[in-house]
């Protein structure tokens, strides 16, 4: 059996691998590649292999970069079923023919351009129309149920905690009577966040395909996030700005509506009156079907919904639908709170909001979630004074936020964790779904805590899979984790420096930026010795 690596190498889109066994070929997710310059070429070559030779389609979650070409491959013949959770469906059913009607809309643009230079006509790379039609290869399965899908494949979805319908895939396939457990983490929940429940265990593995995007990084804790989220909002609101914040659409948007109902609901009631605009027909459509998928939702959540405070409801939250009521936000008095996207600012209602706001010095952008490298909001999260929307070039003067710490994904702690969990661990460990930096760093991990195989998957590669009874007994043997007890202590140290810097930045807002930025300093210096300290444990 062959595995081959066909997104998500080394970069956090694209997402899609092909399982090809003596009898059947088996694709996992078939996303679109966003923001870099060569996205475009990447989304519009020919799929490495003949989609009508695909049986199934196994789908981890709804999200753009792991769904977003499927409607490009039925168009280009795919005839096999496409396998995911009922959420994750229903969310499809809105983002596909989305993403369709984006596609149609901005090739118009490019045309209208090209008409003017002289230049033949490009295509969309699919319509709505023919994201609707894609809807109808799919086939809703449950969590925890083993699906026999022919004689030789069984397939478990898990939930990941990443989205609604998120899933971890388990596949058991047999060939030349032996069986091999092969598992795709898909895109591994952030523990901390609201409403999605803990990322599921998995007790075995003979292969691993993991996501690593935050495989080098910590997030603060949500408790301090909330508190600098207030103070941003506080803050800009006594300047007079707006709060713009760029969100996904799906996921990320519900969990902003959950922390700000959160903040409203609290004694906090400073920011009480102030308007909430949620400014997405898309996010609109998808806190429905959030709404009626209450029982996939952590207990904390549903225990809120029970008491009678449902998070998707407050005063002042204002949902936008038609173009007029977007428009008519920018001539709102007062500020106010706009959440709108897409989460990258690649598309959508967001970027007349950022045309409106980032030259102005009182309003702020606020960042929820990953951005890639490439895309506007990397350029504007990485310091880009000028940056352009419509054509025009826009002077970013407001202030910029970043509060990563919400990510839908797992940090390198909750990767670590996860991975720590499998009782049976596998031989091998592909690293996908992340940038250099995180995928080097967290490999380097895995391989000094598990000694196992780790590879950073790279694009176009194909591997052979092997049964691996021998090889697993090996591994048995020797003790799984070799410096949990000194990466704990790090771990601790590390994230009580992430809230004394939490609370610095925090107070710099309102009080001396000057002296914040020296402590900052002093911090960074505690940490590199902390870094030292650690090698020097380890090489002990
Ligand atoms: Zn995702």
């Amino acid at each position: 059996m062959k595995i081959s690596f066909l997104g998500a190498t080394e970069m956090v889109t694209g997402s899609c691998y092909l399982l090809t066994t003596d009898k059947h070929k088996i694709l996992i997710d078939c996303g679109l590649f966003q923001g870099d310059s060569d996205s475009d070429d990447l989304n519009r070559n020919q799929f490495d292999f003949d989609p009508a030779s695909i049986d199934f389609l196994l789908l981890t979650h709804s999200h753009i970069d792991h769904s977003g070409r499927i409607p490009l491959l039925v168009k280009r013949g795919f005839k096999g079923k496409i396998l995911s959770t009922k959420a994750t469906f229903e969310l499809c059913s809105i983002m596909l023919p989305d993403s369709g009607y984006i596609q149609e809309m901005d090739v118009e643009w490019i045309n209208r351009k090209r008409i003017r230079a002289g230049k033949t006509l490009i295509q969309p790379l699919y319509t709505l129309d023919d994201a609707e039609k894609s809807l109808k290869y799919f086939q809703v399965i449950n969590y925890d149920e083993i699906i026999k899908l022919t004689d030789e494949i069984e397939v478990r979805f898990k939930d990941a905690g990443h989205v609604l319908g998120s899933a971890i895939i388990e596949l058991w396939i047999k060939e030349k009577d032996k069986k091999i457990k092969i598992v795709f983490s898909g895109d591994l929940g952030n523990k901390d966040i609201p409403i999605m429940k803990n990322p599921s265990i998995v007790d075995e593995a003979d292969y691993l395909i993991m996501e690593a995007t935050y495989g080098n990084k910590v997030h603060g804790s949500i408790e301090n996030t909330l508190l600098f989220l207030l103070d941003i909002i506080i803050h800009t609101v006594e300047n007079g700005g707006n709060i713009v914040i760029p969100s996904f659409a799906v996921g990320r948007t519900q969990e902003i509506l959950y922390m700000l109902n959160m903040l409203k609901e609290s004694e906090y009631s400073k920011i009480k009156d102030i308007p909430v605009f949620v400014d997405s027909p898309l996010a609109i459509n998808a806190t429905n079907i959030f709404k009626s998928n209450e029982d996939l939702f952590d207990d904390e959540t549903k225990e809120l919904i029970r008491k009678g405070d449902n998070p998707f409801e407050f005063p002042n939250l204002i949902f936008t639908k038609t173009a007029e009521e977007s428009k008519a936000i920018n001539f709102h008095e007062g500020s106010c709170i706009i959440v709108s996207a897409s989460g990258m600012c690649e598309a959508g209602r967001i970027r007349h909001h950022l045309k409106h706001n980032l030259w102005r010095g009182n309003s702020c952008v606020v960042f929820v979630g990953y951005q890639a490298k490439g895309t506007l909001g990397r350029r504007i999260l990485d310091g880009e004074k000028k940056v352009k929307i419509f054509g025009e070039d826009i002077y970013v003067n407001c202030k910029i936020y970043n509060l990563n710490v919400l990510s839908g994904h797992a940090d390198q702690k909750g990767l670590l964790e996860w991975f720590s969990a499998i009782k049976k661990k596998p031989v091998k460990v592909f690293l996908t779904h992340g940038e250099e930096d995180a995928l080097l760093s967290f490999s380097k991990l895995l391989k000094e805590n598990f000694n196992i195989e780790v590879e950073i998957a790279s694009m176009g590669e194909t591997v052979e899979i092997e049964s691996v009874e021998e090889s697993i007994s090996i591994i048995a043997e020797k003790p799984s984790i070799t410096h949990k007890a000194d990466l704990n202590v790090i771990y601790d140290i590390e994230s009580i420096l992430n809230s004394i810097r939490e609370t610095l930045i925090n107070n710099s807002v309102l009080n001396d930026i000057n002296k914040a930025k020296l402590l900052l300093e002093k911090m960074e210096d505690i940490r590199s010795q902390l870094k030292n300290l650690d090698n020097f444990i380890k090489n002990a």
